[in-house]
């Protein structure tokens, strides 16, 4: 059974429900101030762009020996 997140758009309280996929969706109360004012959340799931971290530049080591 998937776990939506809501957040109230009264008290900005965060929390989650249970959905099923056979019944349908009933009115989404905040369990803190019993508020109707409600909205669901999107799962962040996909991976934020990060600093740029691993470029790790060739650097050529001086001394070139013979090769003759
Ligand atoms: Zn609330």
């Amino acid at each position: 059974m998937p776990i939506y997140e809501y957040i109230c758009l009264n008290c900005s309280e965060k929390f989650s429900l249970l959905q099923s996929v056979s019944c349908d969706q009933k009115e989404i109360i905040c369990p803190k101030c019993s508020s109707n004012s409600v909205k669901k959340m999107m799962s962040s799931f996909c991976c934020s762009s990060g600093s740029g971290k691993g470029i790790s530049s060739a650097i050529p080591t001086g001394g070139f020996t013979g090769g003759g």
